[in-house]
């Protein structure tokens, strides 16, 4: 296990999502890249201005990903808001892939989370619906998106698929992140035009994370995030 890569639909989805995870791998030696599918534009004000606020999700993602050892992060330029899960977009994903050459993808569960309606946006599905697709088959098949080839990238198989924010029920998986906690929560405060100050924030998260440890059979004390995890070999 060398290269992970994390396919997410907006700024700030990953270190909400598996920052702590991330961090942990990072300490462990292992490279991670990221994969950001939009810019984040459709928040804020409605006068705001989308160039700027595009430039700002931009810097602050690259922000809180130093904070979990990231460096490699690429934005794909789809439109905030209006994510399906579309061949180009598949394509997009595959070439990200095909030049990493990930051991192991992790990305948004395609299925509505009804416990948890916030972190089910219909981006969030349509880009785990995408990352999927491209991890089986399209990365792995030399007659999908041929362009690709032409573009010197070869086929590339990856054997593991990691889907955060799914059902609970699915989660078969939790990482042990009490030692990433608080690069997790760095990382998290890097977007500032999200989440302003964050009071309470960290409160809320070191709570939930407890309680997912204790579900997961983890000693007292320790916090987890948890996982479905895929054979994609
Ligand atoms: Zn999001």
């Amino acid at each position: 296990m060398r290269r992970a890569l994390i396919v997410a639909a907006h700024p700030d989805d990953v270190d909400f999502g598996a920052g702590g995870t991330v961090a942990v791998w990072t300490a462990a030696g292992i490279d991670v890249s990221y994969c950001v599918c939009t810019s984040g534009e459709a928040s804020g004000d409605a006068d705001r201005d989308a160039a700027e606020m595009i430039r700002t999700r931009r810097a602050e993602q690259r922000a809180a990903a130093a904070h979990v050892g990231v460096s490699d992060v690429t934005f794909l330029d789809y439109p905030d808001g209006a994510v399906v899960a579309s061949l180009e977009l598949r394509r997009d994903i595959t070439r990200v892939i095909r030049r990493v050459r990930p051991d192991r993808v992790l990305t948004w569960s395609p299925e509505i989370n009804w416990d948890m309606v916030a972190t089910t946006h219909p981006d969030h599905r349509a880009v785990g619906e995408a990352a999927f697709a491209a991890v089986y088959p399209d990365a792995r098949n030399p007659h999908a998106h041929p362009e690709l080839l032409a573009e010197g990238l070869d086929p590339w198989t990856v054997p593991e698929l990691w889907l955060t924010d799914g059902p609970a029920a699915l989660r078969n998986h939790a990482v042990d992140v009490t030692d990433g906690f608080d690069k997790k929560m760095a990382a998290l405060r890097a977007h500032v035009s999200q989440l302003g100050a964050a009071e309470g924030l960290e409160e809320d998260l070191r709570a939930y994370f407890s309680a997912t440890a204790k579900q997961h059979g983890l000693a007292d004390g320790q916090l987890a995030e948890s996982f479905q995890v895929v054979d994609t070999s």
